[in-house]
């Protein structure tokens, strides 16, 4: 069984403001250096043009696969796209406050630098990595009110950290949290889900129908800045072609 990212020379750890600003320094400008990063990744697209959220930046963050807040029961797990990833940076933490801390820095620099506001994905790789962290997310989306985020989480939506998220977007609605659910057939979530995940209970009444493939992967939009489909809490189900 896999235990962590096959590119180990891509983790930094975290777990200090000393480390934050060693990994900062090992740039030309460290002041443009951040965690939650503006994105590199052609899916992802760097500015927000359609929808609710239109004319916002587009950040991203991205832990360690299988290290920093992953199931174990993820759909995934062998075959997570982190695999395929070899130039990421993730990060990693065995302080969730001082990382947290670190992250309230960045994206108070953020919101100011960005006047219309950010988009945080969350997360490109590693999950929600316990309940102060969990948490953490509603506070930020209380103190700045043009930061919002979506993204996907293979947690359970009955375990402790799925309830909390499940309050999260009751509390703040879709339009600010829209984390979809991975792999799950519950009919009542948001859900984003494989092709090749073959729920047990196909057929039965919690499977849902409205379901809609990503559109950059059949190639109808360029990015998911030009498309926003998975952070519109009226499509249920998103398909992922796997590869
Ligand atoms: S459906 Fe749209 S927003 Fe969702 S992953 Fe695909 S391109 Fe991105």
């Amino acid at each position: 069984m896999k235990t962590t990212t096959k590119y180990q020379n891509n983790v930094f750890n975290i777990n200090s403001y000393n480390d934050y600003f060693n990994y900062k320094n090992n740039y030309k400008n460290p002041d443009n250096v951040t965690l939650i990063k503006l994105s590199n990744n052609k899916k992802l697209g760097k500015q927000i043009l359609v929808g609710r959220h239109k004319g916002k930046k587009l950040y991203s963050l991205t832990l360690v696969e299988r290290e920093m807040g992953c199931n174990k029961n993820c759909f995934h797990w062998e075959t997570c796209y982190g695999d395929n990833m070899p130039f990421a940076h993730r990060f990693k933490t065995n302080n969730t406050i001082i990382f947290t801390n670190i992250l309230t820095d960045e994206i108070n620099y953020l919101r100011k630098k960005h006047k219309n506001g950010i988009v945080i994905r969350l997360h490109v790789l590693g999950d929600f990595i316990d309940k102060y962290y969990a948490r953490y997310w509603a506070g930020v989306l209380a103190c700045y009110e043009n930061v919002s985020i979506y993204g996907y989480t293979a947690h359970n939506e009955n375990s402790d950290i799925g309830k909390i998220l499940l309050e999260i977007t009751k509390k703040f609605g879709f339009d600010r949290f829209a984390i979809r659910w991975s792999n799950n057939v519950n009919s009542k979530l948001n859900t984003a889900n494989s092709t090749d995940f073959k729920p047990r209970i196909i057929g039965a009444k919690n499977v849902k129908l409205n379901s809609i493939t990503c559109l950059e992967q059949v190639n109808k939009v360029k990015n998911c800045a030009s498309c926003g489909l998975c952070w519109n809490s009226k499509i249920n189900q998103i398909n992922f072609i796997t590869h």
